[in-house]
């Protein structure tokens, strides 16, 4: 089958597209052809380090996706050939503490498509039938794959983590980015007032078309500042970040007492000032938090089926482009999704 994958750490030169082996399915199990996947952060991530995450080479790319059912149990309650499903990317171990608890997500030893395992940037994938959902109707299957990753992300953090109210503030770092992105759309969702920032004010002018409240360029205005004084001096409830040490201290100081900061990546570094007299005269609130569960992924789905949420796809590629592809994600220059298509 055909397939990207990486044989080596650095660059694209590294990514190769061409022949791999057809995975076998075994009971219990389920054979996706794939029709499309999206790109992550953790791609360039895997493509030019991999550090500290296990896996072997030659290792398929790509951790979101979406096909159709080709093979499945004859006894599976929910999947039959032809249906068109999305692909869960973390596969549990089922037993630990965490998995027993029903906390999936915090497993000992999840395996994530295109980090641990082989993953979506290939015709075939196979993984537990549990792992593949039914799509909506109204999504094709790019919108369907752009939900597996950034939208279960800013799910998990908005909905579950800081509990975002529909008469609350959420100010979300880095608008254009794809868990950013996605919190904008799942804020909106739940009624809530959203205040953005990105250091490209035509980022910000698309978030506001899209429904932002306030806009905040991060490069020539201080954003605590600017919070405050669109706050009425109040601060917001909620800050969805991804960004770390660059805008810690803005998002400390943009919190209303009690408010909770909800953090899933570091991208500028990982090792702020705590300010932790702010932290605990002010009783803020900090989650950390990545990816999302399988229920939480279902209830994300549930949202789609309604019609109350379409992901934003910036551009689409055929996996015979995914050089390109990874190219336009490294410029960050993107707003939506970045697709691949699969053939
Ligand atoms: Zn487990």
């Amino acid at each position: 089958m055909q397939a990207a994958y990486l044989t080596g750490h650095g660059g694209n030169e590294v990514v190769a597209i061409g022949e791999r082996p057809k995975p076998q399915r075994r009971p219990g199990e389920v054979l996706v052809r794939m029709r499309a996947a999206t790109l992550n952060r953790v791609d360039l991530y895997m493509r030019d380090s991999g550090a500290g995450i296990t896996h072997t080479l030659p290792q398929i790319m790509g951790v979101d996706g979406a096909g159709v059912v080709e093979e499945v149990d004859a006894d599976d309650p929910v999947l039959k050939p032809g249906m068109r499903v999305v692909l869960y990317p973390g596969v549990t171990c089922g037993r630990c503490e965490f998995c027993e608890r029903g906390e999936g997500v915090l497993c000992t030893s999840m395996k994530l498509l295109g980090e641990h395992r082989d993953g979506t940037f290939a015709q075939y994938v196979v993984l537990p039938a549990a792992n593949a959902l039914p799509i909506p109707d109204h999504l094709d299957f790019v919108e369907a794959a752009a939900l597996g990753v950034n939208h279960l992300t800013a799910w998990r953090m908005l909905v579950t983590q800081a509990r975002l109210q529909p008469w609350e503030t959420v100010l979300i770092f880095g608008i254009g980015g794809g868990v950013s992105l996605a919190g904008l759309q799942i804020a909106k969702m739940i009624g809530a007032r959203a205040i953005v920032t990105s250091r490209d004010d035509s980022k910000l002018e698309r978030a506001l078309r899209m429904g932002a409240n306030a806009a905040v360029n991060g490069r020539s205005e201080d954003v605590a500042k600017r919070v405050q004084a669109l706050t009425g001096g109040r601060g917001v409830d909620v800050v969805l970040e991804n960004v770390g040490a660059a805008v810690w201290p803005a998002a400390m100081k943009s919190l209303v007492r009690g408010g909770r900061l909800v953090t899933c990546g570091a991208t500028s570094g990982d090792q702020p000032g705590a300010d932790l007299r702010r932290l605990f005269i002010r009783q803020l609130k900090i989650f950390g938090s990545t990816l999302g569960d399988l229920r939480e992924f279902r209830d994300l789905l549930g949202v789609c089926e309604r019609g109350l949420l379409t992901p934003q796809i910036e551009s689409r590629w055929p996996l015979q482009r995914l050089h390109s592809a990874l190219d336009r994600l490294e410029t960050a220059e993107q707003f939506g999704k970045i697709a691949i298509e699969i053939d």
